[in-house]
């Protein structure tokens, strides 16, 4: 006998409950982007390997080792998206929607990444990411730290669980000051450095400092601060940005060591972190990217945006959303052949004037007690039973599932005002 076939490691299914709380999750999530008028984009899944090498950096984590990659049927080289501002950013150039325009952009839906599967770390997760065009200012650094602290509130994480951190990168002048004694500090501690941390001390020094392995996190300490080096309008904006985080009551810590696993972030850069989640505790992260349209092709355009990883973000607020989750309203019960085109006659006139409603039509037969077994097991709170009396008079008799009152015969009218109490 052959052995069924698998989900893809690192990639899940979601039973319908655990989709219905997402679902909710997210319609929160876009109730909060609907107030602060963001518009949705939609860019496709798969994209030419070279625009996530381009963007993202070749010396990273996601381009090393953890796309999908292929060569489709016609020799092109694809990859599928591991994160969306690449393509948000292509889309906007190729598009002309960038050049001279604000732009305030979401997007959700799946991404990939080939690392190793462990709770809140999988193979295909999903991202709300957000992208904004055209804005300098730290005014907008502010709105979207302002926008998903107001998300956090909107899906019921309690402020206590979830800490903002920001640091600022500078600009290219800084950085390349910062490199030339990053690296020299990084020699000085060779012997410290793992395999990756010396392939990358002159490829890509900062994502050092990103390292995961304690043995090189101890050296990250002490090693000189971007920090340190920004020049005079970085700094002034970062300040500028921190000001009126205090003058808002966002409560946040200044993190010198925040350098984000991506290579095209420059000035602003924040992360969310919660303790509730072991080691993959950033629920969101975010920040500045002003030279990535320029060195994707197009004209100067500043840029900032965030991503929320949804399953962590989902796993905080599981529980409390799923008590939200509300049950169906009614079982259609179907005692006779007569009955059932009756029932869905009467189940499309209350659809359409209750249609708030959830009810489910009895299929594929069954004595009245199997039928009312289903109505018990759907989680309806009304059965709706109707036989050869019901059709002949055009009512319905109605049970009470989950309380104690007398069943009903109700005519139609009636049970459109009951459905719709
Ligand atoms: P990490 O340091 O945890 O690997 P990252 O810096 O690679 O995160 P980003 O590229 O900033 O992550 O993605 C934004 C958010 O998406 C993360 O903060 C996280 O919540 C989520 N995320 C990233 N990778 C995964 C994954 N493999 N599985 C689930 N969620 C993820
Ligand atoms: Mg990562």
């Amino acid at each position: 006998m052959s052995k069924n076939i698998q989900s893809i490691r690192g990639m899940h299914d979601f039973a319908p409950a655990e989709a219905e709380s997402m679902r909710m999750l997210e319609d929160k999530l876009l109730q909060v982007l609907h107030q602060y008028s963001y518009q949705e984009i939609r860019t496709p899944i798969v994209e030419k390997l070279e625009l996530f090498k381009r963007s993202i950096g070749e010396v990273t984590d996601i381009v090393e080792k953890e796309m999908y990659a292929f060569e489709d049927r016609g020799g092109d080289y694809l990859g599928l998206r591991p994160e969306g501002t690449a393509s948000v950013v292509r889309a906007g150039i190729e598009n002309g929607w960038l050049h001279n325009q604000q732009q305030r952009y979401w997007y959700l839906g799946p991404f990939f990444r080939r690392e190793r599967p462990q709770k809140g770390r999988y193979r295909q997760f999903h991202q709300l990411g957000v992208e904004t065009f055209g804005m300098q200012g730290p005014d907008i650094d502010l709105e979207l730290i302002l926008m998903t602290q107001a998300m956090w509130s909107a899906v019921g994480l309690h402020s206590d669980h979830v800490q903002l951190q920001i640091n600022s990168l500078g600009d290219t002048e800084a950085r390349a000051r910062h490199r030339e004694k990053l690296i020299e500090y990084l020699l000085a501690h060779l012997e410290a450095l793992d395999e990756e941390g010396k392939n990358r001390l002159h490829a890509n020094p900062l994502r050092v400092l990103d390292s995961k392995n304690p043995q090189v996190q101890a050296i990250v300490g002490d090693a000189p601060k971007l920090i340190d080096y920004l020049d005079a309008e970085a700094k002034q904006h970062f300040e500028q940005l921190q000001v009126s985080l205090e003058e808002l009551g966002v409560e946040c810590e200044v993190n010198p060591t925040l350098v984000r696993g991506l290579d095209y972030y420059n000035r602003t850069v924040f992360e969310w972190v919660t303790s509730k989640l072991g080691a993959q505790g950033t629920i969101c992260a975010g920040g500045r990217y002003d030279n990535l349209v320029t060195q994707m092709g197009g004209r100067a355009t500043p840029a900032a945006g965030f991503a929320i990883g949804l399953e962590r973000l989902h796993s905080l607020v599981e529980e409390q959303i799923a008590a939200e989750v509300e049950n169906i309203d009614a079982y259609f019960v179907a005692l006779d052949d007569s009955a059932v085109n009756y029932g869905f006659k009467l189940l499309a006139k209350i659809r359409q004037q209750c249609p708030h409603c959830a009810i489910q039509m009895n299929c594929g037969g069954g004595s009245i007690k199997s039928q009312m077994k289903r109505a018990d097991r759907s989680g309806a709170r009304l059965a709706l039973i109707a036989g050869t009396d019901e059709v002949r008079n055009k009512t319905v008799t109605v049970k009470y599932l989950q309380t104690q009152d007398e069943q009903q015969i109700l005519s139609e009218g009636q049970l459109i005002e009951l459905l719709n109490q």
